[in-house]
């Protein structure tokens, strides 16, 4: 059977160049940076050089890249260290209802321990508002966590807006962007952002599972997450994952250098589905915003998700039915865009990469036409 993976939200396939890397750092360069023989110092200049790399896409200067090991460390620790930071500033926190919960939980956590948190809601097309953040600003505020892309429906969120905001505002307040799924998906850097902590991933850009970073603004006293040998400045400690590193910085490298033709690609594919699915199967709804071009949530009302990603999966084809770490659970999000039941029952998040095809859209949009004939025959 043929696959035909439109998840890439949920995780993408390790590019050739990034699983080489990788292998050569794990059998010719496995020196510890740390150590002082030929192959410690080999392996610290490879070091430098990947973290390079990876600053190169992401826009900013090495020494403000951690590595971190995957996108919720990151999130974890933007949100416990900027509510370090403020501490003697305010316990008010602003975020969305939409973010993954690699930031809601760690600020469900903060207001078990006095924080208040206010939780920014989208419109129906799950967008978050700046009249809404200016109303939700306090002199106490200490944190605005806003992610770049929503994981489940794509829609780019204001975060450099926001950034302007804060500052018109004369806020104090930190700005942390989830940028998961907008790192190498749109153009952008912290500082165009005006941002103060970005976390980025490498499994959603062809790099292995394992390996992620957070950007900290050059200047801030950052907290350190993990004591113990002094590594990533001090901040993280731990003998670095060099493999991973090795392969984040070759995915980050062709994800830079492909970046437009990608983007190019992305947008095709995005506005080929965006036409044809809803022509080629009744009573499909496109819910996503025409935003990020490698996410488009649909729904086909009536018919339940988990039902039709396991018929279009017996198919060979990979689809969710919204984010991969719900496993299940009714979406947060679109129950937050207020969503009717029935299009929220029947939501499915088709995720594009580089390697998708027109055809694998036409081939989706057959499979669609089939779980509607097939789930109204079997009775739904
Ligand atoms: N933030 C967003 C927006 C995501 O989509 C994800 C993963 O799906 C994460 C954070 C968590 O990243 P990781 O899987 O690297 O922990």
């Amino acid at each position: 059977m043929n696959t035909i993976y439109l998840d890439h939200a949920a995780t993408t396939p390790v590019l050739p160049e990034a699983a080489q890397a990788a292998l050569e750092a794990m059998t010719q360069g496995y020196g510890n940076p740390s150590s002082l023989h030929f192959l410690g110092t080999q392996a610290a200049k490879a070091l430098t050089d990947h973290r390079a790399q990876v600053a190169d896409a992401l826009g900013c200067a090495p020494e403000e890249v951690f590595f971190t090991s995957c996108g919720t460390e990151g999130d974890n620790w933007a949100i416990s260290m900027a509510a370090h930071l403020g501490r003697h500033k305010g316990k008010h926190i602003i975020t969305t209802a939409i973010e993954h919960s690699a930031v809601l939980e760690p600020c469900k956590a903060l207001e078990q321990q006095g924080y208040s948190v206010t939780y920014l809601r989208p419109d129906r097309s799950g967008h978050v508002s700046l009249t809404d953040l200016e109303e939700a600003l306090r002199p106490d505020t200490v944190l605005v966590s806003m992610m770049l892309v929503n994981n489940e429906t794509g829609a780019v969120q204001p975060v450099a807006q926001a950034a302007q905001l804060l500052k018109a505002k004369q806020s104090a307040a930190l700005l942390h962007t989830d940028a998961v799924q907008g790192f190498l998906k749109l153009p952008f850097t912290p500082k165009t952002l005006g941002a103060d902590l970005v976390t980025i991933s490498g499994h959603k850009i062809g790099a292995p599972k394992g390996i992620g970073a957070l950007y900290i603004r050059k200047g801030l006293r950052a907290l350190p997450l993990i004591r113990g040998g002094g590594q990533e400045q001090g901040l993280r400690s731990g003998t670095e994952p060099t493999a991973q590193i090795a392969a984040f910085a070759a995915a980050c490298r062709l994800g830079k250098e492909e970046l437009t033709r990608h983007m190019d690609h992305l947008k095709q594919l995005s506005a080929y589905a965006r036409e044809t699915l809803p022509a080629a199967v009744q009573g499909l709804v496109l819910v996503s915003p025409d935003d990020a071009p490698h996410i488009c949530a649909l729904s086909l009302p009536g018919y339940p998700s988990q039902v039709a990603v396991r018929y279009l999966s017996d198919q060979g084809i990979c689809v969710s039915s919204g984010s991969a770490c719900h496993r299940g659970k009714a979406s947060h999000v679109y129950t937050a865009m207020n969503l009717p039941k029935p299009t929220r029952d029947g939501m499915l998040r088709i995720s594009f990469g580089p390697s998708n095809t027109k055809e694998d859209i036409d081939q989706l949009a057959q499979a669609l036409r089939s779980v509607t004939e097939h789930l109204v025959a079997a009775g739904r």
